[in-house]
């Protein structure tokens, strides 16, 4: 079958192409309101110019030159002064799981900029070991913590829905970890909070970078369990067949929005204040905090301090391979070519060897922790792979097009 004819599952473009300066393709998707995805949403990606430059690669170019960084600076002292507390309450929210980035923005706050974080943690699907050291580094180098860890039965049925619906295994992570801030903003009267880095340096619409503060869309909504969305269910047939609670839904239920209202809840992105670079962050945690690498690299990639936290962070990975051909090597790689830690000829080369690989690590960890057979795994793996990135050639499955392959056709020439 001709290639233009083959099918683009989930609305992803049908011409693969990748990003001159990086190893990104136009296939990776912007972030979305993870408690309305569904299957057959469209996903946005990431724009390209018409010299085939990615928005990430085009804003990291901003950040070096078009950005008065020290005026950036001021406008967060100015933000700060306007919320810190005088009378010993906390004055902000940081989320995160004491990972480079959270400990970095937590810390800083903290130590340069005088601030009383309340750390929020929404917790890993299944920690690590590193990760609940890092964790406690984290809290130990003088940093209040509350950890929230959802019901383990519906988290778990959740998240094996996700992934047989979706192959999307990491959502309901993303959505606890979204709405906790948000959540303990409304429930504590503490109106601003702050995340690292906002996800657009990484290539939603450039636009975004502009502003300081998060989409509310992302975090609000009315209370009501029947809107949401989890693992491609709506509530009320969760409510329905699947033995859960409008209660048990509560975690995964964004912030009331007319008490955020009340509050006066704002999210601000330090990465808006503050030049972000995430190998900084972790020179920065290491540093101040103690913060400690994987002994090895972590699977489907070479890097060792990224995403470290839970076990299932790799299979995410792998997921977003087999769904949009990006592995968890071209986000890093990607990433610290932006940086300049590395070319594009060394980033293609660590495409090629990583991207592909399986996490065997803790396999038979997950399939137990989902309660699905290695059988129904790749089955819902290979349900995932989309005709038009994916072909069955002598008994295996390969990537129509990757960006190695354009760099070996350069070297043939
Ligand atoms: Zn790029």
């Amino acid at each position: 079958m001709a290639e233009e004819l083959l099918q683009a599952y989930y609305g992803l473009p049908r011409e693969v192409r990748f990003c001159k300066r990086c190893v990104i393709s136009n296939q990776r998707p912007s972030s979305t309101v993870e408690f309305k995805n569904t299957t057959e949403q469209n996903k946005e990606t990431i724009a390209f110019d018409e010299e085939g430059v990615c928005a990430a690669c085009r804003y990291a170019e901003i950040k070096e030159t078009g950005i008065d960084w020290k005026q950036r600076e001021a406008e967060l002292h100015a933000l700060c002064n306007q919320y810190r507390s005088k009378a010993g309450n906390y004055d902000c929210i940081v989320p995160g799981s004491g990972g480079k980035d959270s400990t970095f923005t937590a810390h800083v706050l903290k130590n340069r900029f005088g601030m009383h974080p309340l750390t929020v943690t929404w917790a890993p699907h299944i920690y690590t070991d590193v990760g609940w050291r890092n964790f406690q580094k984290w809290i130990h180098a003088g940093l209040d913590n509350i950890l929230f860890t959802p019901n383990g039965r519906v988290h778990r049925l959740v998240t094996r829905l996700a992934f047989e619906n979706l192959l999307h295994p990491f959502q309901p992570f993303i959505i606890g970890q979204r709405n906790i801030a948000p959540k303990f903003s409304a429930l504590n009267g503490i109106p601003l909070i702050f995340y690292g880095e906002n996800q657009a340096e990484y290539g939603n619409n450039i636009e975004e970078n502009f502003r300081p503060t998060m989409a509310p869309k992302f975090f609000e909504a009315d209370g009501d369990y029947r809107k949401v969305i989890l693992g491609g269910v709506p509530g009320d047939v969760l409510v329905k067949d699947y033995d859960v609670t409008p209660n048990d839904l509560q975690p995964y239920l964004p912030a009331d929005r007319a008490r955020l209202r009340e509050v006066g809840t704002v999210v601000h992105y330090l990465g808006y204040y503050l030049k972000w670079d995430p190998q900084e962050c972790f020179y920065y945690a290491v540093e101040h905090t103690g913060f400690s690498t994987n002994e090895e690299r972590t699977e489907g990639s070479y890097s060792k301090y990224s995403s470290i936290d839970d076990r299932i962070d790799p299979l995410h990975y792998y997921t977003t391979f087999i769904k949009f051909g990006i592995g968890r090597a071209t986000y890093d790689a990607a990433q610290e070519i932006r940086n300049r830690k590395i070319t594009r000829d060394e980033g293609v080369a660590l495409v090629k060897r990583y991207d592909h690989e399986f996490p065997h690590k803790y396999h038979t960890e997950i399939l137990e922790y989902l309660g699905i057979s290695d059988e129904r795994f790749w089955e819902c793996v290979n349900r995932g792979r989309s005709p038009h990135l994916w072909k069955f050639e002598n008994g295996e499955w390969k990537l129509r097009r990757a960006v190695w392959m354009d760099q070996s056709a350069k070297e043939c020439l």
